[in-house]
């Protein structure tokens, strides 16, 4: 629990990232979740899952811009984006997934007009190649902004996916507001550090709000996307999909690329819709710590090759 807050608190230091972003050795520990720099290592990924009937969304990497510049080039490193998956003609088994800091959500003066200026010609791209966006969720300050955006951007485009994080005391109701006919909803625990006022901070707390969370997306009438690595989670998904009479194209599972693949592969050969979260890009820090933050194993598997290079 240490451990975890201080990665988190470090995935924000500038300093710290310079020093882990300069270690050598790091690379080679980041290729396990990161698909590449490059947009066609990204597309490489993408059919290699294609293949294996995992469909994806792509993450191009990044967070936090500092000016419109950067926010900008954000909007359009997506349209390209959408341009190479148009070549691989997946439809919607290949969407993408966007954070709205990257887009210029935080800056003062607007941000928010401006992420959602920048991201609507995103989503307008995507719906045109018969695809959908997902607004990735940050922390618990940017929700009600990403759920304003969300909403404009639905009016037009319906298909645009939210995401929802367990262990946010107010997610249930947010879950409720959500659960409705056409509404794409991933459910995750939430990898941000948060304040008790704002958060659950025990692990049980946390995966006994996920249960509830996903029974209310699961008996509503929108498209549950269950984000979890968690074997008891995506059971419970399994029966709860049974026992509200749920198709099998009406919700799906989404893991982490990297993480669990054979778990994919054997749920997507089982019949059960698996989605691949594919981060790509340079800016891959944030994410990184992240996932260290997440699971001692991670962080253990970090620190020996780091011994041993
Ligand atoms: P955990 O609680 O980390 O682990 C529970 C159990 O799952 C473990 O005990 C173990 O049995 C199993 N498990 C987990 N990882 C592994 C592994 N590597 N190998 C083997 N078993 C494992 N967070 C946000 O805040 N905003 C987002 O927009 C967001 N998007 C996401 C998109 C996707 C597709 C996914 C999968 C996650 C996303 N997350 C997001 C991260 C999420 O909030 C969690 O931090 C992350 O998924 C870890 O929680 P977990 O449910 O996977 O399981």
């Amino acid at each position: 629990m240490l451990m975890q807050r201080a990665l988190l608190a470090a995935s924000r230091r500038p300093g710290l990232r310079r020093v882990v972003v300069g270690t050598p050795a790091t690379r080679h520990v980041v290729e396990r979740f990161v698909a590449g720099e490059t947009l066609a290592d990204a597309l490489t990924a993408v059919r290699a899952l294609a293949d294996d009937g995992i469909a994806v969304t792509l993450d191009h990497l990044g967070e936090d811009v500092t000016d419109r510049g950067e926010a900008k080039r954000t909007s359009d490193a997506y349209l390209a984006a959408l341009e190479g998956l148009a070549g691989l003609g997946l439809g919607p088994a290949a969407e993408v997934s966007v954070k709205l800091s990257a887009f210029g959500q935080s800056l003062p003066d607007g941000g928010e007009d401006l992420a959602l200026e920048l991201v609507r010609p995103v989503v307008e791209a995507a719906t045109a190649l018969g695809t959908t966006v997902t607004l990735d969720m940050e922390d618990s300050t940017t929700v009600d902004s990403t759920l304003a955006v969300l909403a404009e951007l639905r009016r037009d485009h319906p298909g645009t996916g939210a995401v929802l994080q367990a262990m946010l005391r107010r997610t249930e109701d947010d879950a409720r507001a959500l659960a409705t006919a056409g509404s794409r909803v991933r459910l995750v625990k939430g990898a941000y550090r948060e304040p008790p006022s704002a958060a659950f901070q025990d692990r049980r707390e946390v995966d006994a709000a996920y249960a509830r969370c996903l029974g209310v997306l699961m008996r509503g009438g929108g498209y549950p996307m269950v984000g979890s690595h968690d074997p008891v989670m995506v059971d419970l998904a399994q029966r709860l999909a049974a026992e509200y009479g749920r198709a099998a194209d009406s919700w799906e599972v989404q893991m982490l690329y990297g993480i669990r693949p054979d778990e994919q592969r054997r749920l997507a050969a089982e019949g059960v819709r698996v989605r691949a979260y594919v981060p790509y890009g340079v800016d891959w820090y944030g994410y990184f710590m992240r996932r260290l933050a997440e699971r001692p194993a991670n962080l253990r598997f970090f620190l020996r090759s780091l011994a041993t290079k």
